[in-house]
């Protein structure tokens, strides 16, 4: 048994594995996801030979913390660039998309979280569903009924329409909670079960359904024999289409992604269509976390930060900053 302040981190995405990190070294820290994988959005899909990074696609670098972070991640062979070729479709006209040097995790991009998993206290397969403070300690309630008690402190990592539910409406930034919003997005999967040179690697949209397509097979260290492609639908088509037939949405990707690859895709090996409901940040409360002193209770995320795993990494430090300070 541990004698030292307990702290809970719901999620175990980028934005909680962050967090844990700052707080691990002097606290007893229990990360909690409801999830069976580790990675949240940096999630991979896999069906047989087939493997797909169905949420972020990569992950550009900028601060010079986050930097460390990935260079160590490269040094275990846990990331590494991705330097394949990049187009952009641009009112009809293939052009180079531009940007800062991308990066995925190898040989999967739950391979970057996985990475940063190592060592810390993580609990998979448990919806946490509310929290209440008693006696200056937390009990965290699950789904199932059951409890989890003795924390002095909690940071929530959920998306803000879940989050809501979670966090007590005494929270001080429970305001910026309830205004922030993520998009859907639907992402299809299509395995071919021969590697198919489309002319790019990547290719980014500004017209139609879709808003991106990747060869996931051409990303570093993956199956360079089949082709596994992952197409995202436009945010805002997503958000229109939620509630429609699923089959209809499959129909409709497929048939746009056809006229761009100018192959038959319905005789794939493999197709699957998957919604996150919460995908992308459309509005967030610019501030890098959220934090209520005196429950001793954060919120943080990508959301926090405009999107992004950058952004959800740094989110999750400043959080764990927050509490460290809270607590010393
Ligand atoms: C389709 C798509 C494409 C993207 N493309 C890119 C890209 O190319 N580049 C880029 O930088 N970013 C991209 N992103 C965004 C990137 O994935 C996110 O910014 C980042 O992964 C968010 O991390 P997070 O920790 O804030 O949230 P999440 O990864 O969502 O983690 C939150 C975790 O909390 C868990 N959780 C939620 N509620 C509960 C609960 N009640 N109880 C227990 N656990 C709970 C979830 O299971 C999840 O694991 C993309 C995302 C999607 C979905």
């Amino acid at each position: 048994m541990s004698s030292r302040p307990k702290i809970a981190i719901i999620g175990a995405g980028m934005s909680g594995l962050s967090a844990a990190h700052v707080l691990a070294p002097h606290y007893d820290v229990r990360v909690l996801d409801k999830s069976r994988g580790i990675g949240g959005r940096m999630s991979t899909r896999y069906a047989g030979l087939y493997e797909f990074d169905h949420g972020a696609q990569y992950f550009t670098v900028k601060g010079a913390e986050f930097r460390k972070v990935i260079e160590e991640a490269i040094a275990a062979n846990a990331a590494a660039p991705w330097t394949g070729r990049a187009l952009y479709l641009k009112s009809g006209d293939y052009v180079q998309d531009i940007g800062g040097k991308r990066y995925v995790g190898t040989p999967r991009m739950n391979s970057l979280p996985k990475f940063l998993a190592q060592n810390l206290n993580i609990t998979l397969g448990g919806r946490v569903s509310a929290i209440q403070l008693m006696d200056h300690q937390w009990t965290l309630g699950f789904e199932t009924g059951e409890t989890q008690s003795g924390f002095d402190a909690v940071i929530c990592t959920a998306p803000p329409a879940q989050a809501e539910h979670i966090l007590p409406a005494s929270f001080s930034d429970m305001q910026s909670v309830k205004s922030a919003k993520l998009q859907a997005c639907f992402a299809l999967m299509i395995a071919l079960p021969e590697a198919q040179d489309f002319g790019w690697d990547s290719l980014r949209l500004d017209e139609g359904p879709i808003a991106w397509m990747a060869v996931n097979s051409a990303k570093p260290n993956r199956n360079a024999d089949v082709s596994c492609l992952v197409i995202h639908a436009q945010a805002m088509w997503s958000e229109q289409h939620q509630e429609v037939d699923r089959d209809w949405v499959q129909s409709q990707l497929i048939e746009a992604a056809r006229q761009i690859c100018q192959i038959d895709l319905h005789g794939a090996a493999h197709i699957a269509l998957h919604r996150w409901l919460y995908a992308s940040v459309e509005s967030g409360p610019a501030k890098d976390c959220l934090f209520d002193p005196k429950l001793k209770l954060a919120a943080c995320g990508d959301w926090c930060l405009g999107g992004r795993v950058e952004g959800a990494w740094r989110s999750g430090q400043a959080a764990g900053a927050k509490i460290l300070s809270a607590l010393t």
